[in-house]
Protein backbone atom coordinates (compact mmCIF):
# COMPACT_ATOMS: atom_id res chain seq x y z
CA UNK A 1 0.00 0.00 0.00
CA UNK A 2 1.41 3.20 -1.28
CA UNK A 3 1.22 5.92 1.34
CA UNK A 4 -0.79 9.13 1.28
CA UNK A 5 0.44 12.06 0.15
CA UNK A 6 1.03 15.08 1.69
CA UNK A 7 -0.66 18.54 0.82
CA UNK A 8 0.60 21.21 0.49
CA UNK A 9 -1.07 23.12 2.42
CA UNK A 10 -3.44 21.93 5.30
CA UNK A 11 -4.74 24.28 8.24
CA UNK A 12 -4.96 23.51 12.30
CA UNK A 13 -8.35 23.80 13.26
CA UNK A 14 -8.02 22.05 16.98
CA UNK A 15 -8.79 25.32 19.43
CA UNK A 16 -11.69 27.10 20.30
CA UNK A 17 -12.81 27.08 15.90
CA UNK A 18 -15.88 24.58 16.99
CA UNK A 19 -17.14 26.07 19.85
CA UNK A 20 -17.34 29.82 18.13
CA UNK A 21 -18.63 28.38 15.23
CA UNK A 22 -21.61 26.72 17.16
CA UNK A 23 -22.55 29.56 19.02
CA UNK A 24 -23.20 31.13 15.70
CA UNK A 25 -25.42 28.48 14.97
CA UNK A 26 -26.69 28.40 18.22
CA UNK A 27 -28.08 32.27 18.31
CA UNK A 28 -28.89 32.13 14.77
CA UNK A 29 -25.92 35.10 13.78
CA UNK A 30 -24.54 33.85 10.36
CA UNK A 31 -25.00 37.23 8.47
CA UNK A 32 -22.15 39.62 8.35
CA UNK A 33 -24.24 40.95 11.33
CA UNK A 34 -23.22 38.65 14.06
CA UNK A 35 -21.37 39.88 17.11
CA UNK A 36 -18.19 37.72 16.05
CA UNK A 37 -17.39 40.69 13.40
CA UNK A 38 -16.68 43.32 15.23
CA UNK A 39 -15.35 41.15 18.21
CA UNK A 40 -12.46 40.27 15.27
CA UNK A 41 -12.12 43.45 13.69
CA UNK A 42 -11.20 44.95 17.00
CA UNK A 43 -9.26 42.37 18.60
CA UNK A 44 -7.59 42.01 14.55
CA UNK A 45 -6.72 46.05 14.82
CA UNK A 46 -5.72 45.90 18.13
CA UNK A 47 -2.93 42.89 17.77
CA UNK A 48 -1.19 44.92 14.88
CA UNK A 49 -1.91 48.24 16.73
CA UNK A 50 -4.20 50.02 14.23
CA UNK A 51 -7.26 52.21 15.39
CA UNK A 52 -9.81 50.76 12.63
CA UNK A 53 -9.89 47.20 11.51
CA UNK A 54 -12.64 46.44 8.27
CA UNK A 55 -13.47 42.93 8.08
CA UNK A 56 -13.91 41.86 4.14
CA UNK A 57 -14.36 38.50 2.27
CA UNK A 58 -10.89 37.59 0.85
CA UNK A 59 -7.33 39.46 0.37
CA UNK A 60 -7.73 40.88 -3.10
CA UNK A 61 -11.50 42.52 -1.80
CA UNK A 62 -9.57 44.29 0.36
CA UNK A 63 -6.82 45.20 -1.69
CA UNK A 64 -9.28 46.58 -4.09
CA UNK A 65 -11.16 48.52 -1.45
CA UNK A 66 -7.79 50.02 -0.41
CA UNK A 67 -7.03 50.92 -3.93
CA UNK A 68 -10.28 52.66 -4.45
CA UNK A 69 -10.31 54.32 -0.80
CA UNK A 70 -6.73 56.70 -1.87
CA UNK A 71 -9.05 57.43 -4.97
CA UNK A 72 -6.20 55.82 -7.47
CA UNK A 73 -7.32 56.28 -11.12
CA UNK A 74 -6.92 57.62 -14.52
CA UNK A 75 -3.42 59.52 -14.66
CA UNK A 76 -2.59 57.81 -11.78
CA UNK A 77 0.84 55.37 -10.94
CA UNK A 78 1.51 52.87 -8.38
CA UNK A 79 4.46 51.23 -7.49
CA UNK A 80 4.43 47.38 -7.28
CA UNK A 81 6.92 44.59 -6.63
CA UNK A 82 7.09 42.46 -10.03
CA UNK A 83 6.81 39.22 -8.02
CA UNK A 84 3.26 39.57 -6.39
CA UNK A 85 -0.26 37.98 -6.79
CA UNK A 86 -2.20 39.24 -9.34
CA UNK A 87 -5.11 40.42 -6.54
CA UNK A 88 -1.83 43.98 -6.65
CA UNK A 89 -2.76 45.22 -9.90
CA UNK A 90 -6.46 44.59 -10.09
CA UNK A 91 -7.82 47.18 -9.30
CA UNK A 92 -4.91 49.47 -9.84
CA UNK A 93 -6.11 48.50 -13.74
CA UNK A 94 -9.43 48.52 -13.51
CA UNK A 95 -9.38 52.20 -11.90
CA UNK A 96 -7.11 53.34 -14.84
CA UNK A 97 -4.17 53.82 -13.28
CA UNK A 98 -0.52 52.79 -14.09
CA UNK A 99 1.21 49.30 -12.22
CA UNK A 100 5.05 50.29 -12.09
CA UNK A 101 7.07 47.52 -11.31
CA UNK A 102 10.49 47.13 -9.31
CA UNK A 103 11.81 43.69 -9.02
CA UNK A 104 12.87 41.65 -6.44
CA UNK A 105 16.29 41.47 -3.65
CA UNK A 106 17.42 37.69 -4.90
CA UNK A 107 18.35 36.28 -0.97
CA UNK A 108 14.73 38.07 0.74
CA UNK A 109 12.45 37.62 -2.75
CA UNK A 110 10.88 40.55 -1.58
CA UNK A 111 10.63 44.01 -3.56
CA UNK A 112 14.19 45.38 -4.13
CA UNK A 113 13.87 48.89 -2.04
CA UNK A 114 16.93 50.43 -3.70
CA UNK A 115 15.32 50.59 -7.38
CA UNK A 116 12.08 51.93 -6.35
CA UNK A 117 13.13 55.54 -6.32
CA UNK A 118 14.21 55.61 -10.08
CA UNK A 119 10.58 54.80 -10.75
CA UNK A 120 9.18 57.60 -8.96
CA UNK A 121 8.06 59.71 -11.44
CA UNK A 122 5.61 63.30 -11.22
CA UNK A 123 2.56 60.86 -11.41
CA UNK A 124 3.57 58.49 -8.70
CA UNK A 125 0.56 58.32 -6.18
CA UNK A 126 1.55 55.14 -3.87
CA UNK A 127 3.82 52.03 -3.23
CA UNK A 128 2.29 48.95 -2.72
CA UNK A 129 4.80 46.83 -0.76
CA UNK A 130 3.99 42.92 -0.33
CA UNK A 131 5.76 40.93 2.55
CA UNK A 132 6.32 38.10 0.90
CA UNK A 133 7.10 34.42 1.78
CA UNK A 134 7.59 35.14 5.26
CA UNK A 135 9.95 38.36 5.34
CA UNK A 136 9.10 41.76 5.34
CA UNK A 137 10.12 44.34 2.96
CA UNK A 138 12.72 46.74 4.06
CA UNK A 139 10.42 49.55 5.31
CA UNK A 140 12.68 51.73 6.61
CA UNK A 141 14.32 53.23 3.35
CA UNK A 142 9.93 52.68 1.14
CA UNK A 143 8.47 54.93 4.51
CA UNK A 144 11.60 57.38 3.89
CA UNK A 145 10.48 57.49 0.14
CA UNK A 146 7.02 58.20 0.45
CA UNK A 147 7.53 60.84 3.16
CA UNK A 148 10.28 62.62 1.04
CA UNK A 149 7.85 62.27 -2.38
CA UNK A 150 4.67 62.74 -0.62
CA UNK A 151 2.99 59.38 -1.48
CA UNK A 152 0.84 56.82 0.15
CA UNK A 153 1.43 53.29 1.30
CA UNK A 154 -0.61 50.72 0.77
CA UNK A 155 0.93 47.59 2.55
CA UNK A 156 -0.11 44.10 1.70
CA UNK A 157 0.18 41.79 4.63
CA UNK A 158 -1.57 39.18 3.15
CA UNK A 159 1.34 36.81 4.38
CA UNK A 160 2.26 38.46 7.21
CA UNK A 161 0.21 37.70 10.51
CA UNK A 162 2.24 38.36 13.42
CA UNK A 163 5.24 38.97 12.11
CA UNK A 164 7.49 42.31 12.79
CA UNK A 165 9.80 44.38 10.77
CA UNK A 166 12.26 46.17 13.55
CA UNK A 167 10.01 45.02 16.13
CA UNK A 168 6.43 46.95 14.60
CA UNK A 169 3.96 44.54 13.33
CA UNK A 170 3.66 44.04 9.85
CA UNK A 171 0.43 46.10 9.05
CA UNK A 172 0.74 48.66 10.90
CA UNK A 173 3.27 50.55 8.27
CA UNK A 174 0.39 51.34 5.38
CA UNK A 175 -1.91 54.43 4.76
CA UNK A 176 -4.19 51.31 4.39
CA UNK A 177 -2.32 47.60 4.99
CA UNK A 178 -4.28 44.52 4.38
CA UNK A 179 -4.98 40.76 5.68
CA UNK A 180 -5.96 37.69 3.46
CA UNK A 181 -7.44 34.52 5.84
CA UNK A 182 -7.41 31.88 2.80
CA UNK A 183 -6.34 28.74 4.29
CA UNK A 184 -2.88 28.63 4.20
CA UNK A 185 -2.16 31.91 5.77
CA UNK A 186 -1.00 32.16 9.56
CA UNK A 187 -4.63 33.13 10.47
CA UNK A 188 -7.62 31.67 8.47
CA UNK A 189 -11.52 32.37 8.26
CA UNK A 190 -11.76 30.01 5.47
CA UNK A 191 -12.45 33.30 2.70
CA UNK A 192 -11.87 36.69 4.43
CA UNK A 193 -9.61 39.70 4.39
CA UNK A 194 -8.63 42.74 6.65
CA UNK A 195 -8.21 46.46 6.02
CA UNK A 196 -6.53 48.15 8.15
CA UNK A 197 -5.95 51.98 9.01
CA UNK A 198 -5.54 54.94 11.36
CA UNK A 199 -7.16 57.36 9.82
CA UNK A 200 -11.31 58.00 10.02
CA UNK A 201 -11.93 59.14 7.00
CA UNK A 202 -10.23 56.01 5.03
CA UNK A 203 -11.42 53.65 7.82
CA UNK A 204 -15.21 55.29 6.77
CA UNK A 205 -14.91 54.89 3.17
CA UNK A 206 -13.54 51.43 3.25
CA UNK A 207 -16.39 50.55 5.44
CA UNK A 208 -18.80 52.07 2.83
CA UNK A 209 -17.13 50.11 0.00
CA UNK A 210 -17.60 47.46 1.47
CA UNK A 211 -21.02 47.49 1.99
CA UNK A 212 -22.48 48.73 -1.41
CA UNK A 213 -21.81 52.49 -0.30
CA UNK A 214 -25.26 52.30 1.25
CA UNK A 215 -26.05 55.47 2.80
CA UNK A 216 -27.53 55.94 6.67
CA UNK A 217 -31.09 57.57 5.83
CA UNK A 218 -31.33 57.40 1.83
CA UNK A 219 -30.69 53.22 1.90
CA UNK A 220 -30.96 52.76 -1.45
CA UNK A 221 -30.11 55.82 -2.95
CA UNK A 222 -25.97 55.95 -3.95
CA UNK A 223 -23.89 58.83 -4.25
CA UNK A 224 -20.90 56.34 -4.85
CA UNK A 225 -20.64 52.25 -6.84
CA UNK A 226 -18.84 50.07 -3.69
CA UNK A 227 -19.37 46.92 -3.55
CA UNK A 228 -20.56 43.53 -1.44
CA UNK A 229 -17.35 42.72 0.23
CA UNK A 230 -18.64 41.64 4.00
CA UNK A 231 -17.46 38.79 6.16
CA UNK A 232 -19.88 36.46 7.56
CA UNK A 233 -19.95 36.12 11.68
CA UNK A 234 -19.12 33.02 11.09
CA UNK A 235 -15.92 33.44 9.21
CA UNK A 236 -14.94 35.95 11.92
CA UNK A 237 -16.14 33.35 14.49
CA UNK A 238 -13.33 30.89 13.01
CA UNK A 239 -11.25 34.27 12.71
CA UNK A 240 -11.49 35.16 16.64
CA UNK A 241 -10.89 31.46 17.52
CA UNK A 242 -7.69 31.30 14.86
CA UNK A 243 -6.26 34.89 16.13
CA UNK A 244 -6.20 33.55 19.76
CA UNK A 245 -3.67 30.95 18.77
CA UNK A 246 -1.36 33.02 16.65
CA UNK A 247 1.80 33.70 19.04
CA UNK A 248 1.70 29.58 18.62
CA UNK A 249 1.14 29.15 15.19
CA UNK A 250 4.42 31.52 14.34
CA UNK A 251 6.04 29.49 16.86
CA UNK A 252 5.14 26.11 15.28
CA UNK A 253 6.21 27.94 11.72
CA UNK A 254 9.21 29.04 12.69
CA UNK A 255 10.26 25.50 14.12
CA UNK A 256 9.29 23.89 10.94
CA UNK A 257 11.07 26.46 8.92
CA UNK A 258 14.28 25.55 10.73
CA UNK A 259 13.37 21.81 10.57
CA UNK A 260 13.33 21.73 7.01
CA UNK A 261 16.33 23.43 6.77
CA UNK A 262 18.68 21.51 8.90
CA UNK A 263 17.01 18.71 6.65
CA UNK A 264 18.25 20.42 3.32
CA UNK A 265 21.16 22.70 3.80
CA UNK A 266 23.34 19.82 2.43
CA UNK A 267 21.45 19.37 -0.85
CA UNK A 268 23.11 20.98 -3.18
CA UNK A 269 21.99 23.18 -6.15
CA UNK A 270 19.03 24.82 -4.13
CA UNK A 271 18.85 28.28 -2.44
CA UNK A 272 16.79 27.79 0.62
CA UNK A 273 15.02 30.79 2.26
CA UNK A 274 16.98 32.70 4.74
CA UNK A 275 16.64 32.48 8.38
CA UNK A 276 17.13 36.06 9.38
CA UNK A 277 17.67 39.46 7.97
CA UNK A 278 18.84 42.59 9.99
CA UNK A 279 14.98 43.64 10.79
CA UNK A 280 13.61 40.23 11.06
CA UNK A 281 13.55 36.48 11.84
CA UNK A 282 11.76 34.90 8.99
CA UNK A 283 8.09 33.01 9.61
CA UNK A 284 8.29 31.34 7.02
CA UNK A 285 4.55 31.77 5.60
CA UNK A 286 6.05 29.03 2.87
CA UNK A 287 9.13 27.39 2.96
CA UNK A 288 9.90 28.10 -0.75
CA UNK A 289 13.07 26.64 -2.25
CA UNK A 290 15.00 27.88 -5.57
CA UNK A 291 17.20 25.63 -7.72
CA UNK A 292 20.55 26.91 -8.72
CA UNK A 293 21.78 26.80 -12.22
CA UNK A 294 23.99 24.32 -11.70
CA UNK A 295 20.59 21.61 -11.81
CA UNK A 296 19.63 21.23 -14.89
CA UNK A 297 15.69 21.03 -13.98
CA UNK A 298 13.07 23.92 -13.83
CA UNK A 299 10.34 24.68 -10.93
CA UNK A 300 8.15 22.33 -13.15
CA UNK A 301 10.03 19.21 -13.24
CA UNK A 302 11.08 19.09 -9.99
CA UNK A 303 7.35 19.45 -8.63
CA UNK A 304 6.31 16.77 -11.48
CA UNK A 305 8.82 14.28 -9.71
CA UNK A 306 7.72 15.58 -6.58
CA UNK A 307 4.45 14.85 -7.50
CA UNK A 308 5.47 11.62 -8.22
CA UNK A 309 6.21 11.14 -4.55
CA UNK A 310 2.74 12.07 -3.38
CA UNK A 311 4.47 15.81 -2.40
CA UNK A 312 2.27 18.73 -3.09
CA UNK A 313 4.04 21.58 -4.18
CA UNK A 314 2.79 25.12 -5.51
CA UNK A 315 4.92 27.31 -7.90
CA UNK A 316 6.21 30.44 -7.04
CA UNK A 317 4.35 33.54 -8.22
CA UNK A 318 4.10 34.54 -12.19
CA UNK A 319 5.96 37.81 -12.46
CA UNK A 320 3.41 40.56 -13.31
CA UNK A 321 4.81 41.56 -16.67
CA UNK A 322 4.64 38.08 -17.76
CA UNK A 323 1.08 38.11 -17.27
CA UNK A 324 -0.70 37.46 -20.52
CA UNK A 325 -3.64 39.15 -19.18
CA UNK A 326 -2.16 42.37 -19.01
CA UNK A 327 -0.10 42.03 -22.36
CA UNK A 328 -3.01 44.11 -24.09
CA UNK A 329 -2.59 47.17 -22.16
CA UNK A 330 1.41 48.08 -22.91
CA UNK A 331 2.08 48.85 -18.85
CA UNK A 332 5.84 47.20 -19.32
CA UNK A 333 6.53 47.06 -23.00
CA UNK A 334 10.32 45.94 -23.14
CA UNK A 335 10.56 45.32 -18.93
CA UNK A 336 12.45 42.69 -18.19
CA UNK A 337 12.80 42.06 -14.11
CA UNK A 338 15.54 39.08 -13.93
CA UNK A 339 15.37 38.81 -10.54
CA UNK A 340 11.43 37.91 -10.67
CA UNK A 341 11.58 35.80 -13.88
CA UNK A 342 14.60 33.53 -12.12
CA UNK A 343 12.46 33.34 -9.46
CA UNK A 344 9.60 31.98 -11.52
CA UNK A 345 10.95 29.74 -13.37
CA UNK A 346 13.48 27.94 -10.73
CA UNK A 347 11.47 28.55 -7.52
CA UNK A 348 8.65 26.61 -5.72
CA UNK A 349 6.96 26.18 -2.34
CA UNK A 350 7.03 22.73 -0.57
CA UNK A 351 4.43 21.43 2.55
CA UNK A 352 4.13 23.92 4.48
CA UNK A 353 0.81 24.07 6.28
CA UNK A 354 0.12 24.37 9.93
CA UNK A 355 -0.62 20.94 10.66
CA UNK A 356 2.02 19.49 9.01
CA UNK A 357 3.96 16.77 11.14
CA UNK A 358 7.54 16.00 11.95
CA UNK A 359 6.93 12.95 10.10
CA UNK A 360 5.86 14.48 7.12
CA UNK A 361 8.62 16.74 6.96
CA UNK A 362 10.99 14.37 6.86
CA UNK A 363 9.11 12.28 3.81
CA UNK A 364 9.22 15.74 1.80
CA UNK A 365 12.64 16.19 2.99
CA UNK A 366 14.07 12.40 1.59
CA UNK A 367 11.80 12.75 -1.46
CA UNK A 368 13.88 16.18 -2.46
CA UNK A 369 16.91 14.89 -1.77
CA UNK A 370 15.68 11.80 -4.18
CA UNK A 371 14.15 14.18 -6.93
CA UNK A 372 16.83 16.34 -6.74
CA UNK A 373 19.85 14.03 -6.85
C1 LIG B 1 -3.15 35.37 -0.32
C2 LIG B 1 -2.70 36.67 -0.84
C3 LIG B 1 -3.59 37.64 -1.33
C4 LIG B 1 -5.02 37.35 -1.66
O1 LIG B 1 -5.79 36.96 -0.66
P1 LIG B 1 -7.17 36.18 -0.96
O2 LIG B 1 -7.80 36.14 0.38
O3 LIG B 1 -6.82 34.84 -1.47
O4 LIG B 1 -7.94 37.00 -1.93
C5 LIG B 1 -3.10 38.89 -1.65
N1 LIG B 1 -1.80 39.17 -1.54
C6 LIG B 1 -0.91 38.25 -1.14
C7 LIG B 1 0.52 38.63 -1.06
C8 LIG B 1 -1.32 36.96 -0.80
O5 LIG B 1 -0.43 36.03 -0.42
Amino acid sequence: MSMPGIPVNEPLLDGNEKRYLAECIDTGWISSEGPFVSAFEEKFAQRVGRRHGIAVCNGTAALDAAIEALGIGPGDEVILPAFTIISCVGQIVRSGATPVLVDSDPVTWNMDVARIAERITPRTRAIMVVHTYGLPVDMGPVLALAAQHDLKIIEDAAEAHGQTYRDQPCGSFGDISTFSFYPNKHVTTGEGGMVLADDDVLAETCRSLRNLCFQPGKRFVHERLGWNLRMTNLQAALGVAQLERLDGSIERKRAMGARYTEALSNLPGVQLPVAATEYADNHYWVYGVVLEDTLDIDAQEAMRRLSAHGIGTRPFFCPMHMQPVLRGADFFAGESHPVSERLYRKGFYIPSGLALTPNQMERVAEALHKVLA
